[in-house]
């Protein structure tokens, strides 16, 4: 029997997913790019959990990775179903996917190209709950309960996505990830593609949500002034791997990875009398099929030592908390969070 403690509903171990690089008219595997790379984390019943990085640091694969979007190359997702079970979900075949899907919901980046044009809302909504055999009088019902919830009124479910603005599509997207009072919700970036006026208020429903429904979310994002809002705790990723992992308000005070520090800093502040944090991040993430011995930050790591390139850092705790740092140089650097 598979165990974990009991207030964690995400326990993940060891996961890598490695693409293979093949070269020749033979396909021979020349190396891989090493897309998410022995990541490690815990997402406890009804807190937040942020992932955040840069475009191709892995997170989104790190998600899709652990719903069985792909098939990780190796590791451990130890998922508790919302009756209590606890499934490995790296080990579950086809069917039995199927049977734990809908405990798994996902709140896409797009909700333009993520809702059927040719359904209407009332059909976009049940679709996890026809899964489930719903009937059309007891899905109506739940349709029209759903778009309250999320701040829309019922008689909508007759419309079509296109009648509907970009934060109302989200807000669809929403319900329908709801519907089947899912355990677990992994929001992929859900306001990048949302103009800055209703980002604010669909990280309010999401973060009302929770509270109403004490739901627990696994939240993607590149900007950390998203997750600071949602998330309980953040592990920020770099090139495939967790390079930091703390309790929100700490990691944003007190950043102990120089990387952590530079993406705070290109966060704007809402107070134009405060300084510029005046570290920014230049240059690209390594390419991840590259063999790199040491850190993977030193390239563009103003603090960077000889050490940093020959021997790359594990990811350690640090102070008397759960702040936990993969730097060789994190005791003695004082970098700047934001207050
Ligand atoms: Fe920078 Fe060295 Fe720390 Fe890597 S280990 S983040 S290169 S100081």
């Amino acid at each position: 029997m598979l165990e974990m403690p009991d207030d964690l509903i995400l326990h993940v171990t060891g996961l890598k997913k490695y693409y293979p690089i093949t070269t020749g008219f033979l396909q021979k595997v020349s190396g891989y790019v090493r897309a998410v790379d022995d990541v490690n984390l815990s997402v406890p019943q009804g807190q937040s959990l942020g992932l955040v990085g840069e475009s191709g640091c892995g997170k989104t694969t790190t998600a899709r990775s652990i719903l069985r979007a792909i098939d990780p190359t190796e590791g451990e997702i130890y998922f508790r179903l919302s009756d209590g079970k606890i499934v490995d979900m790296s080990k579950l075949n086809a069917k039995q996917l199927k049977e734990v899907r809908s405990d798994i919901q996902m709140v896409f980046q797009d909700p333009f190209s993520s809702l059927n044009p040719r359904l209407p809302v009332l059909d976009i909504i049940a679709e996890p709950l026809k899964v489930q055999g719903w009937k059309r009088n007891k899905y109506e019902n739940r349709v029209s309960e759903l778009l309250q919830v999320v701040g829309l009124n019922s008689s909508y479910m007759r419309r079509y996505p296109h009648a509907f603005s970009g934060g109302q599509r989200q807000r669809i997207g929403i319900a329908r990830a709801l519907a089947v009072n899912p355990a677990l919700v992994v929001a992929d970036e859900p306001v990048s593609a949302l103009d800055v006026s209703v980002q604010a208020q669909i990280l309010n429903l999401i973060k009302e949500l929770q509270e109403e429904m004490g739901l627990t979310y696994l939240f993607i994002a590149h900007d950390l002034s998203v997750v600071r809002y949602i998330c309980d705790t953040v592990a920020v990723m770099y090139l495939g791997k967790i390079v930091e992992l703390a309790d929100t308000e700490d990691l944003f005070i007190n950043p102990l990875h120089p990387y952590t520090s530079a993406l705070l800093a290109a966060v704007p502040d809402a107070d134009p009398h405060q300084p510029w944090l005046g570290q920014t991040l230049s240059g690209e993430i390594p390419d991840a099929s590259t063999k790199i011995d040491g850190c993977p930050f030193a390239p563009r790591c103003e603090y960077a030592l000889d050490i940093c390139r020959k021997q790359a850092p594990l990811l350690n705790p640090m102070g008397d908390n759960e702040h936990t740092v993969a730097c060789h140089r994190a005791s003695e650097l004082e970098l700047k969070g934001v207050v």
